[in-house]
């Protein structure tokens, strides 16, 4: 068994364990970042895409809200590659009570949000798929935030001082020295090797599984009851803007543009287990109707995939020692205080907009307890990518193709994926899965869903990484399976066309149940 020693071991690699070791490594900690599956594959790379600027809920919860638009300025700051200004709109729909409107712009003004009405004629201009029944719109400065982006500029960011990103990495047992935490037994999900890390410190950011892992440390009560919310994303970007229905928070009352697609949602359901999130009929025809009120025709137009993700929802079955702020959701449970465990803290709950909030919570409570002096630097210290403070562009890659049409090889025609692209994405993550490389540089995430660039991609990481025949089929039937779970409930009109079309394909010109490595 391997042995590792760190002073920080963060458990869980979503926006607020990765946030979390980005700020500690800032603050001269040696980190270790583990996550049992890869980075953001949890919650964080199962929301909605939205940089609140806090409109949503200046009514209903104005700490939240006040909250969200001083995260929505900072990350602008410093994670701005990962953020595409789309802007944002609030529409009273012909649904919506329009006296609303008044109670939203007051409340933007106390939580300083920076809110303008506007005619419903420029709204219409600006985006002509609105419903053309809305009765008022007002900007505000809402954004979309690419996830993957964001999160492994955080990990590349805290692994460039020094910290260890080990994705694939569960954690089975966290270990106890009387009443401290010292560290955690890990299992390699993919080699299935163990690896003991000894740790002077360890913060549990596991969001919707945060009580599995506080139970490892013998720490009961941390109740976390998953909230399901599901999603479905549009083939194209039928709007432009983040567009918000001006109404008491609700379902599929947002549609917003990311790269090359829009995403309505969402949800909010009491699951039984944060990982059997099942998508129902109903939910997804409720979600397309829902839609239809702010752009009309959204329920016919062509769905490309739907699915769900986990709120984690805290509920502190004992109390004390937590700083748990309702309002906001966010729970930070200092164990010491809480429990008498000492070198242990949870932090679960909150927004992705307010990871980087969370992690510097966290690692003060830290620091705290450690009897450190060691200030959070991360509001001005610019992730990688970002410090020329450039926002994400929709038509960046456009560009790029343009200015070589000729040299490269395209691989994904949907997302503009080039051969060289692909290849250093491949080589840069190390990863023989393709699921891996997908959320890196949106491989087969457009309207085809890898039908034409899956088996191409597989058959370049079969070259590269000297796959043998069998674990290159593998794991193109690993990818083509994953693709299926979001595929299917929503399938009609085009997109059945299309899953047909790449059925012929895999199944019937190369056959990939029977390729060699297929199970019997
Ligand atoms: C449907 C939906 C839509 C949302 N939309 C938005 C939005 O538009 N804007 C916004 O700001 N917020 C949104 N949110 C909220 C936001 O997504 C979450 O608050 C945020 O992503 C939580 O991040 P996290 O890192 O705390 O949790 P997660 O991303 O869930 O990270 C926890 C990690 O812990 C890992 N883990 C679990 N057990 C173990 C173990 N034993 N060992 C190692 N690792 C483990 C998991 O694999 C996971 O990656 C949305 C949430 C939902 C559910």
């Amino acid at each position: 068994m391997t042995t590792l020693q760190t002073e920080v071991l963060v458990v869980g690699g979503g926006a607020t364990g990765a946030g979390i070791a980005w700020d500690a490594a800032l603050r001269g900690y040696d980190v270790i970042l583990v996550d049992r599956a890869d980075l953001a594959e949890g919650t964080s790379g199962r929301f909605h895409g939205l940089l609140h600027s806090g409109g949503r809920y200046v009514v209903k919860d104005p700490v939240a809200a006040k909250e969200c638009i001083d995260e929505n300025v900072i990350l602008r700051r410093v994670a701005s590659a990962a953020i595409e200004d789309t802007g944002g709109l609030f529409v009273t729909t012909p649904d919506d009570d329009p006296a609303y409107g008044d109670d939203f712009l007051a409340g933007c003004a106390k939580a300083g949000v920076p809110v303008e009405e506007i005619d419903v004629a420029q709204a219409l201009r600006a985006e002509p798929r609105l419903n053309p029944g809305i009765r008022r719109a007002f900007t505000v400065p809402d954004a979309s935030i690419d996830v993957w982006q964001l999160v492994w500029a955080l990990a590349n960011g805290a692994s460039a001082r020094g910290a260890r990103i080990l994705p694939y990495h569960r954690a089975v047992a966290l270990h106890r020295d009387g009443d401290a935490v010292v560290g955690a037994d890990l299992r390699d999900e993919r080699t299935g090797e163990e690896v003991r890390v000894e740790a002077g410190f360890t913060i549990n950011a596991g969001g919707a599984w945060a009580h599995e892992i506080a139970e490892m440390a013998g720490i009961e009560g941390v109740s976390v009851v998953p909230g399901k919310g599901i999603m479905i994303a549009m083939n194209h970007r039928l709007v432009n803007t983040v567009v918000n229905r001006c109404t008491m928070p609700a379902d599929g009352d947002i549609l917003v543009p990311i790269r090359t697609v829009s995403v309505i949602g969402t949800t909010d359901i009491r699951s039984a287990h944060a990982d059997d999130l099942p998508v129902t009929q109903e939910e997804v025809d409720q979600m397309l109707e829902d839609g239809d009120r702010l752009v009309p025709g959204l329920r016919s137009s062509r769905a490309l995939r739907v699915w769900a993700g986990v709120r984690p929802l805290f509920d502190d079955k004992k109390g004390g020692g937590s700083t748990r702020d309702v309002s906001r959701g966010t729970a930070l449970l200092d164990h010491r205080d809480r429990d008498g465990v000492e070198g242990f803290i949870t932090i679960t709950g909150g927004k992705l907009t307010t990871y980087r909030l969370m992690a510097e919570e966290a690692v003060d409570a830290m620091v705290q307890q450690l009897g450190h002096d060691r200030p959070c630097t991360t509001k001005d210290a610019p992730l990688p990518g970002s410090e020329d403070g450039a926002y994400m562009l929709a038509g960046a890659r456009l560009r790029t193709r343009d200015s070589h049409l000729r040299t490269e090889q395209l691989i994904c025609e949907c997302e503009l994926i080039e051969r060289s692209t692909l290849e250093a994405g491949m080589r840069s993550r190390g990863s023989r899965n393709l699921d891996d490389i997908r959320r890196n540089l949106r491989l087969g995430m457009g309207p085809c869903q890898g039908g034409f660039c899956i088996y191409r991609a597989t058959g370049i990481l079969h070259e590269l990484d000297r796959l043998d025949g069998a674990e290159a089929s593998e794991s193109l039937r690993r990818f083509l399976e994953e693709r299926w779970k979001g595929v299917w409930p929503i399938l009609h009109g085009d997109q059945l066309r299309q899953a047909r079309l790449d059925d012929w394909i895999f199944q019937g010109i190369l056959d990939v149940e029977h390729l060699p490595g297929a199970p019997a």
